[in-house]
């Protein structure tokens, strides 16, 4: 009963604190806020995608061995064109949504189009939902939504968003990841581990692009935290003031989405062996 009533109160201030935190830190860490139905806080997941990650994830665990096929998991959209149309209730955000995609475009060789249904059979279509969140690539023909919340209208948060919707999942879950970042489980707010699986060799494809800490895609170091303290720390001490930047695209995230746009067929990131 005293073990019960400890952890009830204890996971009771973990959940105030986190709120408390959030709110206070909109700015820095937005899309930490966790929506229903999404994984890893801001990504939302096709059940084929969740099916296939959670397997692999179950495989990891246990030490399993997978059985070698490949399955892409994170589709691209066709010829790097991403049509868009901003939804009624995101109006108010516009200015903010297209800067978000000016960005890509001055960055990268992906395209943003208007969408115009005589051209364009899928788009993703910016919404004002709970939270900030997006799928993972080109994964619905017609509409597919990308929700910026209340609090999220900041360029590099959209265009973190963007990332996800164009094919990107978070940059500590590489499979190289332990080299340069240390994730420091018992800062984590109990039962958000999961937002820091990382996937193993052969699950994700880097397209040889280095890992980096200072991507759009990364975490922030106190994300999830229940004590203040980091969870996340950078191997190399200098490196750990670049986690979590939510300014732009980095150099690294340029030539990933350049290069996975440029490879012929299939996705970025998840071939999945199972
Ligand atoms: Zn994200």
């Amino acid at each position: 009963m005293w073990k019960y009533v400890i952890f009830f109160s204890t996971a009771s201030i973990f959940v105030c604190h986190a709120k408390t935190l959030s709110n206070v830190d909109k700015v820095e860490r937005p899309e930490e806020l966790e929506s229903e139905g999404t994984f890893e806080s801001d990504m939302k997941l096709t059940l084929e995608q969740r099916t296939q990650i959670e397997k692999q994830i179950e495989a990891q665990t246990n030490r399993l061995e997978t059985r070698k096929a490949h399955a892409d998991l994170s589709t691209r959209w066709e010829d790097g064109i991403v049509p868009y149309r901003i939804e009624p209730e995101s109006a108010g955000d516009t200015d903010v949504i297209l800067s978000a995609i000016e960005h890509w475009e001055s960055k990268t060789s992906l395209r943003f189009p208007q969408y115009n249904a005589d051209e364009h059979t899928s788009f993703i279509s910016f919404t004002k939902q709970d939270g900030c969140w997006s799928y993972v690539g080109h994964v619905f023909t017609g509409a597919q939504e990308i929700s910026i919340g209340n609090g999220c209208a900041y360029m590099g948060t959209i265009a973190h968003e963007i990332g996800h919707a164009i094919g990107f999942f978070h940059e500590q879950s590489r499979p190289d990841r332990d080299e340069y970042v240390v994730i420091n489980e018992e800062n984590i707010i109990p039962g958000y581990e999961r937002n820091f699986q990382k996937y193993d060799t052969g699950t994700i494809n880097t397209y040889q692009v280095p890992y980096d800490i200072g991507s759009l895609m990364h975490y922030g170091a106190t994300y999830f935290t229940s004590n203040g303290l980091n969870t996340i720390d950078a191997v190399n001490p200098d490196d750990q003031g670049l986690m979590g930047q939510r300014t732009g695209l980095s150099a690294a995230d340029i030539l990933l989405a350049n290069t996975m746009y440029a490879s012929p067929g299939g996705s970025y990131y998840f071939c999945f062996q199972h």
